[in-house]
């Protein structure tokens, strides 16, 4: 479907969902999607599953459509999100509309690696995970006034994992310079880990509807780190 054949509407958000997790000294909040809120209409991403049910990934309104478009879905939960109008029928003169829902399971079923896989190591995504936090003074930054630190440094046979990074203010973050938090004298706000897939998913997208939240939670462990009642 070619971008410029379709105009994108949003039917329904319903209230934007409350955080997965509480962590242990923040929240992450953001303003709610409303209808009409063009700005953030195209940042509304639909939940891929495969047949069975298990989370694949996020995917644009645009592969969506491509899914549908090609009988692809298996089936679907929530009630349509977003509508997609398409070309106008020369006989009739109707624009079609395709609704699209917010949690989309294709035919088919994912190959058992491509389950689960270990989150790409970025520092958007590591900054997302520490909620923005420096885990050592625990102030809260933007995006770029954070800087990804080794716990074990580097040059102390540390590695680039998710268990040994933490996101750190610039002047903590020399202050630890090449030590261990022990040496350095400057002890973690919390413990780095490597997030489940279904975490990533949850961390990397601000703008859940809250179908696809509830369908999330369901999916994390019932004795979760972060379980929260948020
Ligand atoms: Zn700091």
């Amino acid at each position: 479907m070619k971008d410029d054949e379709a105009t994108l509407r949003l039917i329904r958000t319903g209230p934007r969902a409350a955080p997965a997790f509480s962590h242990p000294f923040a929240q992450a909040a953001g303003p709610p999607l409303s209808p009409g809120d063009t700005v953030r209409l195209d940042r509304v991403r639909l939940l891929s599953l495969d047949a069975h049910g298990r989370v694949l990934d996020w995917m644009s309104w645009q592969d969506a459509a491509c899914l549908y478009a090609r009988g692809a879905v298996a089936w679907t939960l929530g009630d349509p999100c977003l509508q997609v109008r398409g070309g106008t029928n020369r006989d009739s003169g109707e624009r079609s509309v395709l609704p699209l829902h917010p949690i989309i399971a294709a035919r088919g079923h994912a190959r058992s690696k491509a389950l689960d896989p270990t989150p790409a190591l970025t520092n958007a995504a590591l900054f997302a995970r520490d909620q923005h936090l420096c885990l050592y003074c625990g102030q809260a930054f933007s995006r770029q006034a954070l800087t990804r630190d080794h716990v074990m440094p580097l040059s102390q046979g540390g590695r680039d994992t998710w268990e040994n990074v933490v996101g750190a203010c610039f002047p903590c973050n020399s202050r630890k310079g090449g030590r261990t938090p022990a040496q350095a004298g400057m002890p973690l706000l919390a413990v780095p880990f490597r997030p489940s897939w279904i975490e990533h998913l949850i961390l990397s997208n601000r703008n859940i509807l809250a179908d696809q939240m509830a369908f999330l939670r369901s999916q994390l462990p019932k004795k979760h780190r972060f379980a929260s009642a948020a």
